[in-house]
This record gives C-alpha cells, sequence and structure tokens, in this order.
C-alpha cells in the first residue's frame, strides 16, 4: 500500500495553508481534492477581508493558495475520500482511487450549504434556486426574487442580489434576522428588499423555471402564494464528514457534526488533526481557515517527529527498559519524576512514554494499563509490570 508522512484532504484555504507549512518542515505532503483547489472561496466574486489583499476574486485567492503549495513542491491528486479506517492505530485513507497509509492525517473538507428540503428544491436547482448571489445573480436582471435565511449571509447576499433584481423578498421563519446590527441596518434601509416574516417555503413550484413559493406563516398555518423568478437559500452550512461514516465515528463532533479540535487542530484520534470549516469553531472564512492548516501541520509535523523518535527509542535498540506513564495523571507524573531521580542516580537506563499522546506505540506493544514498566527486546515485550510505587520500579530493574 503507499504510504505518505502528511495526508491532507481537501484544497480549499486549510488544506492549502497546511500544505505550505507541512512542505517547509520538510514532511512528505500529498493533498487529496474532489474538486477545484481553492474550495468554496472559488465561487465568490469579491473577498476583501484576506490581509495584504485589499481586493481579490475568490478564484484568484485559490488560485494563488494553490500556486504557493505547488512552489513548495506539494503533491496533488485528484480525487474522492470515501472514508478513513483505523487499523492497529495505522491511519487508512480511503479514496476512489486507492488507499493511502499516512503517519498523520489533517481532515480540511470544509463544509456546504444546507438544503430547505421543500418540494422543488433539488427538481428547481439551476433552474431558478441557487445557493450562491456571486454565482447566479446576474440572471435575475430586473426580476422579482427570493433569498430564504434570516443570518448573516441571508441578509448580505440579499443586498448584494439588489445590484441586479428589482425587488428581492427576504423569507424568515421568525419575526427579526439574526443578522449583525450593520447588515440589518443596510437591509432594513435598502428599499429594494422587503421583509416576509414568519414564514417558512412549503413548496418550489413552476414550470421548468421557478415561478413562485408556497410559503406557509408559522403563526397562522397560513398558506400564501409568492411570485418570485428565483429563489436564492442560505439557510446555514453543514460540514462535509460523510467519509468519517454515520456510525462509529472515528473522531468526535460535535451537534450537526462539526469536529472537535483542541488549540493544536488535534482531534479525539490520535494522529488526525483537523483545520477550517469542517471545525466546530466560532468565525468561518479564509483568514480563520488558513490559520487553522498553519497550527494544523506544524501539529502533525511536532506527531510524526515524536512518532519516529519513539520508533527508534523503542523498537531500535536490542533491549529497552521502558515507563509508559500517563501525563494526565497527578500520580503517574510524580511516578516518572521518581523514576527520572532514580535514573539520575543510580545510572540506570528507562526510556519514558507519555501514553497518553502516544496511545499508538502503547498499543502496538500490547500495552492495555498505565502505568506499565516493561522489558522490550527486539521490539517485543519479554516482562512487564505495573508499579505502584519507585520501590516496584526499582525491583523491576532490579
Ligand atoms: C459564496 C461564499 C462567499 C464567501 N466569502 C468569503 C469572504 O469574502 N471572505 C472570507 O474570508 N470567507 C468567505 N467565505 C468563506 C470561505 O470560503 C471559507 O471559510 C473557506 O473556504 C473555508 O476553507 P476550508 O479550507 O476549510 O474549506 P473549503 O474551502 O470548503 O475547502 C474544502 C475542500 O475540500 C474538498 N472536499 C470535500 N470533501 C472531499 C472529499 N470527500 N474528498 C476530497 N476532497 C473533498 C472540497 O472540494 C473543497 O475544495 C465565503 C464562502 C462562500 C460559499
Amino acid at each position: 500500500m503507499e504510504k505518505r508522512e502528511l495526508v491532507i484532504i481537501g484544497a480549499g484555504p486549510a488544506g492549502l495553508a497546511a500544505a505550505v507549512y507541512g512542505r517547509r518542515a520538510g514532511l512528505d505532503t500529498l493533498i487529496l481534492e474532489n474538486g477545484l483547489p481553492g474550495g468554496q472561496i472559488n465561487i465568490t466574486d469579491e473577498v476583501e477581508n484576506w490581509p495584504g489583499t485589499i481586493h481579490a476574486s475568490g478564484m484568484e485567492l485559490g488560485e494563488a493558495f494553490r500556486r504557493h503549495a505547488e512552489h513548495f513542491k506539494a503533491e496533488f491528486r485528484s480525487c474522492t475520500v470515501t472514508g478513513i479506517s483505523l487499523k492497529d492505530g495505522n491511519k487508512i485513507v480511503l479514496t476512489d482511487k486507492g488507499e493511502i497509509e499516512a503517519e498523520a492525517v489533517i481532515l480540511a473538507t470544509g463544509a456546504r450549504f444546507r438544503k430547505l428540503g421543500c418540494p422543488g428544491e433539488a427538481e428547481f436547482t439551476g433552474a431558478g434556486v441557487s445557493y450562491c448571489a456571486v454565482c447566479d445573480a446576474a440572471f435575475f436582471e430586473g426580476e422579482t426574487i427570493a433569498v430564504v435565511g434570516g443570518g448573516n449571509v441571508a441578509v448580505e447576499e440579499a443586498g448584494y442580489l439588489t445590484k441586479f433584481a428589482e425587488k428581492v423578498y427576504i423569507v424568515h421563519r421568525r419575526s427579526e434576522w439574526r443578522a449583525d446590527r450593520s447588515a440589518i441596518e443596510q437591509a432594513l434601509a435598502n428599499p429594494k428588499i422587503v421583509p416576509v416574516w414568519d414564514s417558512v417555503v412549503e413548496a418550489i413550484e413552476g414550470d421548468g423555471v421557478v415561478e413562485k413559493l408556497v410559503l406557509k406563516n408559522v403563526k397562522t398555518g397560513a398558506l400564501s402564494e409568492l411570485p418570485v423568478a428565483g429563489c436564492f437559500i442560505f439557510v446555514g452550512t453543514e460540514p462535509n464528514v460523510s467519509y468519517l461514516g454515520e456510525e462509529n465515528r472515528i473522531v468526535k463532533q460535535a451537534k450537526g457534526g462539526w469536529i472537535i479540535t483542541n488549540d493544536r487542530m488535534e482531534t479525539s484520534a490520535e494522529g488526525i488533526f483537523a483545520a477550517g470549516d469542517i471545525r466546530d469553531k466560532y468565525l468561518r472564512q479564509v483568514v480563520t481557515a488558513a490559520g487553522d492548516g498553519a497550527v494544523a501541520a506544524m501539529a502533525a509535523y511536532a506527531y510524526i517527529s515524536g512518532q519516529l523518535y519513539l520508533r527508534s527509542v523503542l523498537f531500535g535498540p536490542e533491549e529497552v527498559t521502558a515507563l509508559f506513564t500517563s501525563s494526565i495523571d497527578r500520580a503517574q507524573i510524580a511516578l516518572q519524576v521518581q523514576a527520572e531521580k532514580f535514573m539520575a542516580e543510580s545510572g540506570r537506563k528507562i526510556t519514558f512514554v507519555d501514553a497518553y499522546k502516544n496511545g499508538r506505540a502503547a498499543e502496538k506493544l500490547g500495552i492495555t494499563a498505565l502505568p506499565a514498566i516493561v522489558e522490550i527486546k527486539k521490539g517485543v515485550i519479554t516482562r512487564s509490570a505495573s508499579p505502584g510505587s519507585i520501590e516496584d520500579i526499582k525491583k523491576f530493574i532490579g
């Protein structure tokens, strides 16, 4: 099977920043992408909040990110990741073009638009139903259209759509929008924007193209028809995580499937990191995705280096005595400190392993309980004990 050091899934801003950092740290870096490198940002016309660039189209920015990663010789592969399996601590990335074993994996597959799920939505997608104002606004020059949603994206994109459309309804299920104050003020001051409060879309109807929305007032239950030529749906996003499996998910996820990480971008699975919009996080933007990617790549580098070091000290020498402890257990930390003192005084050699951070090494040796003191000969445990005190360690070493 193909073996790589760092496999990055997704070539959006997070994955591409990770690739730049990964390559500059000297890692063999493979980036897997099933669409256009650059990610979601490709579909927007204006980006004005990437520091150092006052204005760029998303496509220009995505292209620049890709070229930057290529400059440092990250390898790109066009394929779809269908799963990740963990076998004996090894991470196998499954794709439609074969399997790859990785020392570390960065999940950077971003997010996608949430659907309404009403009749007509799928049928009219591309025929009046859209999820991207910048992509499709120009098709609605002088028309009356609707935006569905009430958050920042819905309210801001409605403003953008008024540059083309004659009238833009914003259909929202509540009686106020959930957007920033400035976005709300701008929208309410725009004479082309008409709010439709307390309403949900029951159906999207037309003859070949969108002609009207069937709305239901959530307070009265009354149905009404809203004649429109287009319907832009901005009701949120969801993470692209289907390849992680519906059951027995390999990493911990928050409500909605967003991936939980710590500030080193480590997921709950050792050696698997996540970066960008896929994470459970406050702000999903290019700048935060790129920052996450940088952190994830450096944390992956530290992880891979640690693994290589451990392999060399545990499995390289003929004979090793190693103490496995957990760095989140006070008693075990104290035991390790005593063992270090004993080692310095006696001149005996003990290899210390934090099994909390290096579960894979412990698992590989078959260590199931901590603390553990083991004697390893040619990579196999020949003697082991569960030391309750420094005296037990001294007795074990003899
Ligand atoms: C219309 C629009 C306008 C925006 N405007 C701005 C803006 O002005 N400023 C700003 O900062 N942000 C903006 N954003 C948000 C910004 O685009 C995202 O925050 C950013 O792209 C997230 O980067 P990412 O790398 O996490 O994910 P993404 O950009 O979503 O990239 C993920 C990549 O993973 C790939 N992928 C997914 N699943 C798989 C799989 N199974 N196998 C292989 N590849 C896979 C996808 O094809 C994609 O290329 C906008 C977003 C949209 C949609």
